[in-house]
């Protein structure tokens, strides 16, 4: 059976057709307006959805090659996200399930980033339960442990900033356009980890915190100006390695403290930080230096797309878990 999924969450319209773990088609429309104000605005990023929902969707199916008479289901992101963003997946999906006389399925944004991993495709080879995710994103970092598709437990989360927004907040004290998360990997891979030093904060062995760490790069890069104005451009390549290494070693030791509190050696990461060259370098040597299996997703599931959301329809669909019309977006969605 066919099940469309939508995704709309932040600021990617997404539309996905899957088939049998399959994906038939994965679009994105990614709203490049936010560029401009170094942030999502979620105004914008409301009308924006508004604007492309109904091309993306058509081109999915177009792209599937299937007719929309021919699908069982729709699956949407139901939350977390912004509100006015969520509202338009929300509204369309019920609109569109109601028209075709098909059921509606909702969907955690987190859980399916999580569940992500279960989608067939080369490379990608499905964890088996228990295993650990490790949920790294520009709005969560969370480490959850998975028992079954659907029964998650949060053993740790940030306390502020998520780890995308660590990434996008250096990048903009340096200079670098929004989102700056992929510059910072760019650079860092020609740079040296160790030249700078970065503190990391102290909290809970599985909690994260990162407001801290833009302070004292913003610190340490206004002091650095003042001795020397061209500081940045001369050491960018150091300086987001460096910021890099800290974010990752980071992580690693809050994985590294959920494996011996729960023994569980699997692991798996998604959100888009998972696209990180510095964390997937480092889950692969985590698996001969540690003994741990580990799951890194492809790209195009690691950010926000709608393919993840139809893995979750489809899951539910089996066990005909599915969403009354009344049903409602919910921007702080729990799982
Ligand atoms: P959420 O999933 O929590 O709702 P989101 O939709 O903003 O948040 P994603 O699309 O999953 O998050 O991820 C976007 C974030 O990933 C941005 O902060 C971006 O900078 C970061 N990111 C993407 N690629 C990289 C990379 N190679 N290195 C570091 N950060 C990256
Ligand atoms: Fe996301």
């Amino acid at each position: 059976c066919y099940i469309l999924g939508i995704e709309s969450s932040c600021d990617d319209t997404a539309a996905a057709v899957i088939n049998n773990a399959e994906i038939l088609s994965n679009v994105v429309a990614t709203q490049a307006i936010h560029e401009q104000y170094g942030g999502v605005v979620p105004e914008l990023a409301s009308r924006a959805h508004q604007q492309n929902i109904v091309p993306v969707v058509h081109q999915a199916l177009q792209r599937a090659n299937i007719d929309k008479k021919q699908l069982s289901a729709i699956a949407f992101t139901r939350g977390p996200g912004l509100m006015g963003s969520l509202l338009v997946g929300t509204s369309f999906s019920k609109s569109l399930a109601l028209g075709l006389g098909i059921p509606l399925i909702d969907v955690n944004h987190m859980q399916a980033h999580i569940l992500a991993h279960f989608i067939k495709a080369e490379g990608q080879v499905a964890p088996n339960f228990p295993f650990l995710a490790m949920t790294i994103s520009g709005g969560h970092t969370q480490i959850v442990k998975v028992t079954d598709y659907f029964e998650m437990e949060i053993l740790g989360q940030t306390i502020d900033d998520a780890v995308g927004e660590a990434f996008d907040k250096s990048a903009k004290i340096l200079g670098l356009p929004y989102p700056g998360g992929p510059l910072v990997d760019r650079y860092a891979q020609k740079g040296n980890p160790k030249a700078f030093k970065f503190p990391k904060p102290k909290v809970s062995p599985m909690d994260f915190s990162f407001s801290g760490l833009k302070t004292s790069v913003l610190y340490f890069v206004q002091k650095e100006v003042a001795k020397n104005p061209d500081f940045i451009s001369e050491n960018i390549e150091d300086i987001c390695a460096s910021i890099q290494f800290t974010i990752v070693d980071y992580l690693m030791e809050k994985l590294k403290n959920a494996v011996k509190k729960t023994g569980i050696k699997e692991i798996a990461i998604g959100g888009g930080v998972s696209a990180n060259s510095g964390i997937r370098n480092a889950l692969k040597e985590a698996e001969t230096k540690y003994g741990w299996k580990t799951h890194i997703p492809k790209f195009e599931f690691c950010t926000d797309n709608a393919a993840m959301i139809a893995i979750v329809g489809e899951l539910k669909y089996k066990t005909q878990n599915f969403a009354e019309n009344n049903v409602v977006a919910s921007a702080r969605m729990k799982f």
